[in-house]
């Protein structure tokens, strides 16, 4: 939890799903972070979460004072898909659904058949 709250604090949270974040971490945060890395991009409501290990920290990335974990937003790159607003480097890449990500249109095909 003290890693979202940091994540707050640097505005992670709050911006919209047209960004991406990456996260440095050591230690036990690292460890934490890792465990619920699946869940990180619905927890900090952005596209995409990448957790990276501390010694990568760039230097535009905010870095707390208080434990090993820096934080870097970013715009999230590809398109934007009409159906979960998630940015999506594949959206378009589907034939049939040019507006969709890869995951939105095997859905949208499956509820079709
Ligand atoms: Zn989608």
């Amino acid at each position: 939890m003290k890693a979202l709250e940091v994540a707050r604090q640097n505005k992670v949270i709050g911006n919209a799903l047209e960004a991406k974040v990456d996260l440095y971490a050591g230690g036990e945060v690292e460890e934490f972070l890792k465990e619920m890395s699946s869940e990180l991009a619905t927890i900090f409501i952005v596209s995409g979460v990448e957790l990276h290990p501390m010694s990568e920290a760039a230097a535009g990335a905010s870095k707390s004072e208080e434990m090993e974990l820096a934080v870097k937003v970013s715009p999230a790159g590809g398109e934007k898909c009409e159906r979960c607003w998630m940015y999506h480097s594949e959206v378009g890449a589907d034939s049939d659904h040019g507006s969709l990500c890869p995951r939105c249109a095997d859905v949208v095909r499956k509820h079709h058949c």
